[in-house]
């Protein structure tokens, strides 16, 4: 077969598709990462205590298929049923089984037909919605269904705008689908209070997700939002706070009915036995990442004194990185200046962000490493 026909066997769809950009995962020695949002801390020794010992014969066995022991634990933790909790490979695969159960899939000419037919309610049946900026993998997972997208600015200050500003505003669509919010927001790190976020989800006639996957570095949660309100879920996330990236747990909470609804189209065993062993795990040693948590919005407080004192503009931060613009150079310049240095940070181009630097608050010894990569950079 030759590269054309080769190529025509691949949907138009996917041919045209732009993956999602993850931060890098470089292999230089003695480099400071702080690039993807991880915490500097390893996860709890009970946690891998229980994973090695888990590691034996029965590796050749299926996984629970429910996350059922985990979803119990978890139900316990936020004071629902079990029937609340669907537990996936990552919040990632979470996303886009909701946009998978919410939305209609449509072709970027049916989307285009729909408009010119003013077919407005049609429309919002095959809308995925999110602010901007904010998780850059939201639009990745639209567009690989094939859903239209409101991507609707954020204020100017990351602010979540009111119900009477996206009403004048036009552009918001309160009867989408799907909406999508990252809860503080991220690459901000602007938290949101729950007050606001419950007006916005009793305006929304769709599903609305709040992504927490932040959340235990903020002042607030919204969990309770999604056990009083039917059609909001709540996102978590084993990654982040509770340093597990590499075994990729998160969780959904919400109403019996739209988590029977995202079982039905999960693969059978998405959630990798070591992993769901690594998560029950931590939940039985909690005090241990409260400690943690503790140490890193500490760090983020001295670290935010430190470069403002060196001339950035600090954004507030209820997350574990902070938003800054740097002095003197562009942050792209800075982007390089610091890996030089071995530091990795992440730089975003879209046009809201291309100012700011995202660093992720790794411990104190690698924010003073930054701080004096900067005072050598300036
Ligand atoms: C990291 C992140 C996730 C995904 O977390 P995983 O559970 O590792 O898939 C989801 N939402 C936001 C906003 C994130 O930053």
């Amino acid at each position: 077969m030759n590269k054309t026909s080769l190529k025509n066997l691949i949907r138009p769809l996917v041919r045209e598709l732009h993956a999602y950009v993850p931060g890098e995962q470089p292999k230089i020695k003695g480099l400071i990462k702080l690039n993807t949002n991880e915490n500097p801390y390893p996860p709890s020794p009970r946690v891998l205590r229980a994973v090695r010992a888990a590691v034996d014969g029965r590796l050749r066995l299926y996984p629970n298929p429910t996350a059922e022991r985990l979803r119990a634990k978890l139900s316990r933790l936020h004071r629902c049923q079990p029937e609340n909790i669907i537990v996936g490979n990552g919040s990632d695969e979470l996303l886009a089984l909701a946009i998978r159960t919410f939305v209609e899939p449509s072709s970027e000419s049916g989307v285009r037909s729909l408009k010119a037919k003013g077919q407005g309610l049609k429309l919002a049946r095959a809308t995925v919605q999110y602010f901007t900026p904010s998780y850059s993998l939201y639009p990745v997972l639209a567009d690989i269904h094939g859903a239209a997208k409101n991507a609707v600015p954020l204020n100017s200050d990351f602010g979540l705008p009111s119900l009477a500003e996206l009403r004048r505003g036009r552009q918001w669509n309160f009867d989408a689908a799907l909406t999508l919010v990252t809860t503080p927001n991220a690459p901000s790190g602007r938290g949101y209070s729950t007050r606001e976020l419950e007006a916005l989800c009793k305006a929304q006639r769709g599903g609305v997700v709040l992504d927490e996957a932040y959340v235990d570095f903020a002042n607030e949660n919204a969990m309770r939002l999604a056990l009083k309100h039917p059609h909001v879920l709540v996102a978590r996330t084993f990654s982040k706070a509770y340093s597990l990236c590499f075994q990729r747990v998160g969780y959904f909470v919400g109403s019996a009915e739209l988590i029977a609804a995202l079982h039905k189209i999960r693969d059978s065993y998405n959630v990798n036995g070591l992993g769901q062993l690594a998560a029950e795990a931590t939940l039985g040693d909690l005090g241990y990442y409260r400690t943690n948590f503790k140490k890193i919005i500490a760090t983020r407080a001295w670290l935010s004194r430190e470069l403002t004192k060196l001339g950035f503009r600090v954004l507030p931060s209820q997350t574990n990185f902070i938003l800054a613009k740097p002095p003197l150079f562009p942050a792209e310049v800075w982007l390089q200046k610091l890996r030089d240095r071995k530091i990795l940070v992440r730089w975003f181009r879209a046009p809201e962000v291309r100012d700011y630097l995202r660093i992720t608050i790794g411990t104190r010894r690698e924010a003073a490493a930054l701080v004096r990569a900067v005072e050598r950079g300036l």
